[in-house]
């Protein structure tokens, strides 16, 4: 059997993959053997884009109170969180904080020293650590450095992994595309983390980088794994004008106001308590309906506006908390927002659901853990609020790592990859695909399917309209089969990684679109006009995605409620 086996294999190396590996390292002393496998280069995972900060109560003294958090996390999520998971949460949170302290991020501070935290949408505290609005790169230097200390990890870098194969309902290896040698690998390894990240791409206007295409999630759905909640996808307020770069909500946080074009702060219509902090699902719906209405901003290509204006805060406080955002203003639009309002809108910019994860990170497959975007722990429900995905990386990267290494103390034995399920694997890709004669091309039906997405699923929904968007996904699924890689060569082939990226969107394209047509009732970021209202009755519960032959299975499972009775949101 070609390639090596690990102790633990690590799927994706961004905040919640290298936490999980700095644990893993940490409890066995080193002794563990890890491969890290990511389709770039460690430092070029999208944890690096993070901007505004990460949550964590860390002043009680100054009034904020775990239970404060707890219950944010849980009224933000519309009531769709296990509250056992949101608490298992604000509890582990703080501590992240202190060993990100001690690898040596370089936190903003407060005049006392203390790190500063900065207000963020649907926290009734100010809540997020940040440093500057460069948050997620420092985060993810600090633990790449931490990680040098070892010598027990191999990396993969530029290696595209194409399946999971399991064995006896165990976790066998991944099948992996080397693309700097064009080798075909197995991997393996007597556990897996899967910590792959989001799916933004999905959708046309994104904050994501091009990489995020939802490989893990696309991955373990067609091995059997359960995707849960795959219809709340969260559009950020504050999507720069027409490229989709993300506007941190610390924007608002340091105190920007929204505003239509007649100069009003509308949000004091929709949210009077919280105004332009209150969640990401409000906010969003908000100025929908400010443009849909006509007060907002004409665009090129149907992408109207609203202004984000933070030209009261003036120049040496954008310098110093915000200089991304001024950077890539005037990069991308030539705009100071010093000066000028920045044009933004809704964007699409994060999952909440993923693959079923329990409160300890673990899938149902007993070797298989998943943490991060990419895992549905059922923390953030129908909405998540701004600043806790990163502490959520953070917090189960820790949990699962430490499970793994718990695991690996009972000394399980690898699981047989068989040399058929490679070959087929192998067989499909380059026998198949890229051999494959046709006439579509990957990239063409990749942008017919962010543009679908952008038009049928986006912040407002309806049945007719998620229909039409599945009717359309199944003639692009059609098209796929008959796609040529241009490219026939072995070594480095973006051509053929780009088509298998487009398969998997395609996957989860109709998965987030079934599940939304099924769930016949609005909550948090899943806003249907044809159902206006929430349905505790029918539906306060997870939804679950299971791959069947011809359309995706579509089964609930209960919500964990414990403290806090569902109640009408207000802010
Ligand atoms: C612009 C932007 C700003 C954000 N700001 C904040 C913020 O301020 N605060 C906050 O809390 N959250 C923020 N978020 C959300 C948060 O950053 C992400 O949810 C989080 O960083 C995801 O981390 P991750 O470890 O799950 O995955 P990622 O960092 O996305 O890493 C995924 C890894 O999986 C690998 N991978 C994927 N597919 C494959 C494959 N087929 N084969 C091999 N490897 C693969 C990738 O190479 C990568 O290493 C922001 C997101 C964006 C896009």
């Amino acid at each position: 059997m070609r390639g090596p086996i690990y102790d633990v294999l690590i799927f994706g190396t961004g905040l919640a993959g290298l936490r999980a590996a700095l644990e893993i390292s940490m409890r066995t002393r080193g002794a563990a053997n890890i491969g890290l496998v990511s389709k770039v280069q460690v430092m070029r995972s999208h944890s690096v884009c993070a901007e505004g900060g990460t949550g964590a109560v860390m002043r009680p003294e100054e009034g904020d109170t775990l239970e404060l958090h707890a219950w944010d996390t849980v009224k933000g999520s519309d009531f769709l969180a296990d509250q056992d998971v949101v608490d298992r949460f604000v509890e582990a949170a703080p501590n992240e904080i202190r060993l990100l302290e001690h690898w040596g991020v370089p936190w903003s501070r407060r005049e006392d020293g203390r790190i500063m935290q900065r207000p963020f949408g649907g926290h009734s505290f100010p809540r997020a650590c940040m440093a500057a609005d460069k948050t997620g790169f420092f985060e993810m230097q600090a633990l790449y450095d931490t990680l040098q200390k070892y010598t027990n990890c191999t990396r993969y870098d530029e290696c595209f992994v194409t399946s999971l194969l399991l064995d006896d309902g165990r976790f066998a290896g991944l099948t992996v595309y080397d693309l700097p040698t064009g080798e075909f690998l197995v991997l393996r390894a007597k556990a897996l983390l899967i910590g792959s990240g989001g799916l933004g791409n999905l959708y046309g206007f994104t904050t994501y980088s091009q990489t995020v295409t939802g490989d893990g999630q696309a991955i373990a759905y067609r091995a059997g794994l359960a995707l849960e909640d795959p219809e709340f996808l969260q559009f950020h307020p504050t999507g720069l004008v027409p490229s989709g770069i993300l506007m941190t909500e610390g924007c608002r946080g340091e105190g920007g106001y929204l505003r239509n074009n007649r100069g009003e702060r509308f949000m004091e219509k929709y949210a009077p308590k919280m105004m332009e902090l209150a969640p990401r699902d409000i906010v969003s719906r908000s100025e929908m309906t400010e443009i849909l209405e006509g007060r907002g901003f004409r665009g090129a290509e149907g992408l109207d506006s609203i202004e984000l204006d933070l030209t009261h805060l003036g120049g040496e406080r954008i310098n110093k908390r915000l200089p991304l955002i001024r950077e890539v203003c005037m990069k991308f639009l030539g705009i100071d927002p010093i000066a000028r309002p920045i044009p933004i809108r809704p964007v699409a910019h994060y999952s909440m659901g993923g693959i079923e994860a329990d409160i300890d990170g673990r899938t149902r497959v007993e070797n298989i853990w998943a943490a991060g975007e990419v895992a549905c722990h059922s923390l953030h429900g129908a909405n998540r609020l701004g600043c806790n995905s990163t502490a959520e990386c953070l917090v189960w990267g820790g949990i699962a790592g430490s499970g793994i290494a718990k695991y690996l103390e009972t000394r399980p034995t690898p699981a047989e990859a068989s040399e058929r399920k490679l070959g087929d694997e192998e067989g499909r890709i380059f026998a198949g695909l890229l051999e494959q004669r046709g006439t579509e091309n990957p990239s063409q039906i990749r942008r017919e399917l962010r543009t679908l997405m952008d038009k049928h699923a986006g912040v407002y929904r309806n049945g007719k309209s998620m229909q039409e968007g599945l009717d359309k996904i199944a003639e692009l699924k059609q098209c796929a089969k008959q796609i040529e890689v241009a490219d026939k060569s072995r070594i480095y082939n973006t051509n053929l990684v780009q088509t298998l990226e487009t398969e998997n969107m395609l996957g989860l394209a109709e998965v987030l679109l079934t599940a939304g047509l099924k769930r016949e009732e609005s909550r948090g970021a899943h806003a249907r006009t044809d159902f206006p209202a929430r349905d505790d009755q029918r539906f306060l519960a997870h939804t679950m995605a299971y791959w069947a032959a011809g359309a995706p299975e579509i089964k609930y499972k209960p919500v964990t409620i414990t403290n806090w009775k569902p109640v009408e949101r207000k802010y």
